[in-house]
């Protein structure tokens, strides 16, 4: 049987009483420029598109995680609110800032 633990509260989430939340993100260089630049660099970004497509083919593991990086989340029902109300965690650094509401 497997247990899941939210990743933000470390709750550990009972499968039968707990609904369980995922979170997928991909973070990757963003490439939409390639007629504007030089050829110097149009190689540069090629490569670096061909190394994204690749990913889809083989599953690389070995991408540097500049250019790629797939992160995965449980959470649980309290932390998927908490989340998706502040997803880029902005309020929890902008201590400063109390005009927002
Ligand atoms: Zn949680």
């Amino acid at each position: 049987m497997i247990h899941y633990t939210c990743d933000y509260c470390k709750r550990q989430l009972d499968s039968e009483n707990d609904l369980r939340y995922v979170v997928r993100m991909e973070v990757y260089t963003a490439i939409d420029e390639l007629d504007d630049i030089s050829d110097a660099d149009r190689d540069h970004l090629q490569e670096i598109q061909d190394i994204l497509e690749g990913i889809e083919v083989d599953g690389d593991k070995q991408v540097s995680e500049d250019l790629y990086q797939q992160l995965r989340f449980d959470l649980c029902c309290e932390c998927r609110k908490r989340f998706l109300r502040d997803p880029m965690g902005r309020r929890l650094t902008a201590h400063f800032d109390f005009s927002e509401n």
